[in-house]
């Protein structure tokens, strides 16, 4: 989650003063960035995978099981490993400079936001050929086991998105008391984060601009003897220590909600993504643009986070509650007081749904964009001025309506446009589904475009899966020319409604109904390279209402097609004849076949979300008082259980509903 950059940060709100020196000086590094590289061409079309690990410990005598918070251990253990650094891998480190890449290309591990968490990725990045999705799995595993062994005995790196009982009395280890001057929380000790100086700057500026600690309400599930109306008994609305104890007195805590005070609730959460790079700008224009309507899916597809701080919620994913725990607008940003010392209402939180497309397409009609989305004026006529187009000059200036929140002061003194350091700042903590990368300087690599929403999965077997499923739709998209456009506030809506309980059986979605749309003349492209172009002058085929383009939908008819002869051909069979297109050998196209196989059974409901398992495992729990209540032994069990469908790939009997017939017949190995 960004850079680790060392300095002095200033405290808010010293930050608060140079915030539009940042800004100015970040749009000056990007135009010399989009100087530089806008004619980048022929970049190698290359991706790669991130892995978020949450460290448990287990307390064997107690039947307990905590959150370790000995990440900078286990990554000291993993940079001092001779064997893992001869071969590439280990942790980047700044001062030595980034680990050689040799073949075998060791993984590399990174610290995140809490210090319960790794991350991982693969020691190079993913290549183009349909063999190197084979490994992908098999290099996900090795990261675990590599993991693990520089881990204590009792520890393991598992996947899920969340900690159940994370805030609760007694959930950590070496335990520290709430309430610290950094966060401010009740329920989670400062030590909570990495200590790197970026993330507790960012946990307390984050709460000093917004004027109040962030406030995390998530509908509770209301169960046969959940008392009703729900207040969170574990809210302490005496405590005295700080100003901010007085947020839970002027409401903070909402009835029928949990409710969550800190940063760490939300980015304490794991989820998987997936970066690629583009051959040129323009391709990874399109990438981002097509891409984003398919986050709010993959959302639902992947929804894995029904407990938070020991009670079962009503929602299935982790979405909200990280956009909520970084939400530093003010009261006058949010609406809640007339505007006087800020400059705009800001609709979203920094961590949020995409509100721009990016790309120059002639198929991108204006209706399908945000009439009334924030821009810095200012900023945006800066970057046009320097030569940046409209739509992208647009997608910055958005994105540079935010304060940046960590500052060092070093970096103050002069501008180097051959960093990126403050466009970084900016663009770092903008956190939505998509990220449209520029190149950084002083390498190689191209642009760039991130795709974020997923939710980490229990096994290897399925964030693979998840992994190979967008690889292949996207190069589908590519080779396809393919049309996802729907307006951008029904992806918006879309990211909402993926939160629901099971959304993937339940809800339907908004989604464009013809992939292969046609382009309108090549002539109001306004960009089309050649002359005399066949067809220029043809008339366009004339546009129907936007909402003609799309429907409603339900995650099966999307991913698997509507049976209708008029209907959504669905993504498994555009991947399916796009490998067909490309001749595949019949090796490779089982394996792939067994990837596949899972997103078109989760999706038709056949196999279960982890959401949804853990949510039955919780319900059926002999302990479970049908009171919403997930307790330390159940946790104990489920943690456990986790540990048992990952360790095993998914054949354990409990992963039953997950994983199907795959326990017998589908074997990974
Ligand atoms: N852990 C965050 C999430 O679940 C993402 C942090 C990052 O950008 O690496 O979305
Ligand atoms: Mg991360």
């Amino acid at each position: 989650m960004g850079l680790l950059a060392l300095g002095t940060p200033l405290e808010w709100p010293e930050a608060k003063k140079v915030a539009g020196q940042v800004r100015e000086w970040g749009i000056e590094q990007l135009l010399a960035i989009w100087r530089r590289a806008k004619a980048k061409e022929r970049d190698a079309m290359l991706w790669g995978d991130e892995i978020e690990y949450l460290v448990v410990a287990y307390d064997h005598q107690n039947n307990k099981v905590r959150l370790s918070l000995r990440q900078a251990d286990i990554l000291e253990a993993l940079a001092s490993d001779e064997k893992l650094l001869s071969q590439g891998g280990g942790v980047p480190d700044v001062q030595r400079g980034d680990p050689k890449k040799s073949d075998v290309a060791a993984p590399v591990f990174h610290p995140e936001f809490g210090r319960f968490m790794l991350e991982a990725t693969p020691g190079k990045p993913w290549g183009i050929g349909f063999k190197d999705l084979l490994d992908v799995e098999q290099n996900m595993k090795w990261r675990r086991v590599i993991a693990k062994e520089h881990m204590a005995p009792n520890e393991f790196p598992i996947t899920m998105t969340t900690f159940p009982r994370l805030g609760s009395p007694d959930c950590i280890t070496p335990p520290y008391p709430p309430s610290g001057p950094k966060l401010r929380s009740q329920f989670l000790p400062d030590e909570i984060a990495n200590p790197h100086i970026r993330f507790p700057t960012l946990a307390a500026n984050i709460r000093a601009r917004r004027g109040r600690k962030v406030e995390i309400n998530v509908p509770v599930f209301r169960d046969e003897r959940t008392p009703w109306p729900f207040h969170d008994p574990t809210v302490d609305y005496d405590l005295h220590n700080w100003p901010e104890d007085d947020d839970v007195r002027n409401g903070a805590a909402k009835e029928n909600h949990i409710y969550m005070d800190a940063m760490a609730f939300g980015m304490g959460s794991c989820c998987v993504q997936i970066t690629f790079q583009a051959k040129n700008i323009e391709e990874g224009r399109k990438m981002y643009d097509q891409l984003s309507p398919l986050a709010p899916i993959m959302l639902a597809l992947t929804a894995a986070t029904p407990i938070y701080k020991g009670f079962l919620a009503d929602t299935d994913a982790r979405w909200n509650q990280i956009s909520r725990s970084v939400d530093d607008r003010t009261p006058e940003e949010l609406g809640e007081k007339p505007l006087e010392n800020d400059r705009w209402r800001i609709p979203k939180s920094r961590y949020a749904s995409n509100s721009t497309y990016i790309s120059q397409d002639a198929r991108l009609r204006k209706e399908y964009l945000d009439p009334n989305l924030v821009v810095d004026p200012a900023l945006k006529a800066r970057l046009m001025e320097g030569g940046m187009d409209d739509l992208l000059a647009t997608h910055f200036a958005h994105l540079f309506i935010r304060d940046p929140i960590v500052v060092f002061a070093e970096d103050l003194q002069q501008l180097d446009l051959d960093k990126v350091d403050h466009f970084e700042n900016l663009q770092s903590t903008n956190w939505q589904h998509m990220r449209f990368k520029p190149p950084p300087p002083g390498n190689d690599t191209g642009w760039r475009v991130e795709f974020r929403p997923m939710e980490i999965q229990m096994t290897d077997f399925e964030n693979a899966a998840f992994c190979i499923f967008i690889v292949l739709i996207t190069r589908a998209i590519l080779s396809f020319d393919l049309n996802f456009y729907i307006p951008i506030a029904r992806v918006a809506d879309n990211m909402e409604t993926a939160h629901a309980r099971d959304a993937v059986n339940t809800q339907k979605f908004w989604f464009r109904k013809d992939p292969f749309s046609p382009r309108p003349a090549a002539s109001t492209n306004g960009r089309s390279g050649g002359t005399n172009t066949p067809g220029a002058d043809a008339t366009p085929p004339p546009l129907g209402p936007v909402e003609d383009e799309y429907a409603q939908m339900s995650v099966d008819e999307i991913i698997n097609g509507s049976a209708s002869t008029a209907g959504f051909p669905g993504l498994i069979p555009l991947v399916e004849s796009y490998l067909d297109s490309m001749n595949v050998d019949v090796e490779t196209r089982c394996e792939l076949a067994r990837y596949l196989d899972l997103i078109r059974r989760r999706a038709d409901g056949s196999l279960w979300t982890a959401a949804r398992w853990i949510r039955e495992y919780v319900q059926t729990h002999d302990k479970y008082q049908k009171d919403s209540v997930v307790g330390d032994d159940m946790q104990w069990d489920l943690v456990k259980a986790v540990e048992r469908v990952t360790v095993s790939d998914g054949k354990d009997e409990v992963a039953r509903q997950m994983f199907g017939e795959r326990r017998g017949g589908l074997k990974t190995q």
